[in-house]
């Protein structure tokens, strides 16, 4: 049994590979701190983007999003004077549709995505890290920003200062997260290469999670999303930069410190590895740029060898 903590494009990719070596013996805890509501329809991104991905029907090019979408629906809310600027195809908007009726009936976040995972075909669970709604505030020279405004409206561009989770003292991880994360006969967790600041964090900011994760009897890994000094995909190295902070895996290693047992970084980054280590963090230096299905399972495969090596 291995647990996997995910934000979006970069977990999704990692979970992928993970899921199909591992099918239903994995658990992706998925970031919540990014949902909203928008039209009326309940907005989780990073658990979308898990979802499509291990069904296999995420866009390619954008890595959130069905693959193949139309776009009438946002068309022609648009022609309508509606909002545009939060892009959803008529495939996703379904999906909403569902998830949000069935919320509003008063079911719970993780049961609609169990559901939703199980008619998709996914046989790995995806839970949201919290039933409780928890809101990503990015603290900016003008004030804080909710994430979305931050991330789609404002296209990351305003500095950034800090980051605030909005109601995670008094959220809870669902009971779902909270017995993979007790479960004895769990082999390792994994913090995919997903976001520090404002993917993992705000699992990690879960009253209680870390404790789980110190309590544990398995190895705890992480996987740099930063390569060569820079982030694949996404604000991470300029949220980096804006803080203050080396644009590296050391930094990365830094912010787990403490928590982690080991860190997979590029190859590009083998001469860090050193640092890291003295930071008592053990390191695996592979390729870890997934860019084909191989790549992921590939990198999925290093990780569990590397959590197999740590437990011995
Ligand atoms: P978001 O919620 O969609 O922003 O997704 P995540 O937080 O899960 O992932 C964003 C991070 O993934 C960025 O910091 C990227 O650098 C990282 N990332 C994306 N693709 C890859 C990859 O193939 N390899 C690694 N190591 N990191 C990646
Ligand atoms: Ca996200």
């Amino acid at each position: 049994m291995i647990a996997a903590l995910a934000g979006g494009v970069g977990g999704a990719k990692l979970a992928d590979g993970l899921a199909r070596l591992l099918g239903d013996k994995l658990s992706v805890i998925v970031n919540t701190g990014d949902d909203f509501e928008h039209l009326g329809l309940a907005i989780s991104p990073d658990l979308d983007t898990v979802t499509y991905t291990l069904a296999g029907i995420a866009n390619p090019e954008t890595g959130w999003g069905v693959a193949g979408e139309s776009w009438n629906a946002l068309d022609q809310v648009a022609k309508l004077g509606g909002p545009g600027w939060f892009r959803l195809g008529d495939k996703d908007i379904a999906l909403h549709l569902v998830r949000s009726q069935r919320l509003r009936r008063g079911e719970n976040l993780t049961a609609v995505t169990a559901d939703i995972c199980a008619r998709l075909g996914i046989a790995a669970r995806i839970l949201p890290m919290t039933d409780d709604s928890v809101h990503t505030l990015v603290d900016t020279a003008e004030g804080p920003l909710a994430f979305q405004d931050y991330f789609v409206a404002r296209r990351c561009e305003i500095p950034v200062t800090g980051f605030r989770f909005a109601g995670i003292a008094d959220a809870k991880p669902s009971p779902a997260v909270v017995s993979v994360l007790n479960d004895r006969t769990l082999d390792a967790v994994m913090i995919c290469p997903s976001n520090p600041f404002v993917s993992v964090d705000p699992i990690l900011g879960l009253p209680g999670l870390r404790d789980l994760l110190v309590q544990r009897t398995c190895p705890l890994l992480a996987v740099s999303p930063i390569i060569g000094g820079t982030a694949v995909k996404g604000p991470a190295a300029k949220m980096m930069r804006e803080l203050g902070l080396d644009v590296s895996a050391t930094s990365v290693a830094g912010h787990y410190r403490g928590l982690i047992d080991g860190l997979v970084i590029d190859t590009a980054d083998a001469g860090l590895a050193g640092t890291i280590e003295a930071m008592g963090i053990k390191t695996l230096v592979t390729p870890t740029l997934m860019k084909t299905a191989e790549d992921r399972t590939v990198l999925a495969q290093s990780c569990l060898d590397f959590a197999a090596a740590l437990r011995r």
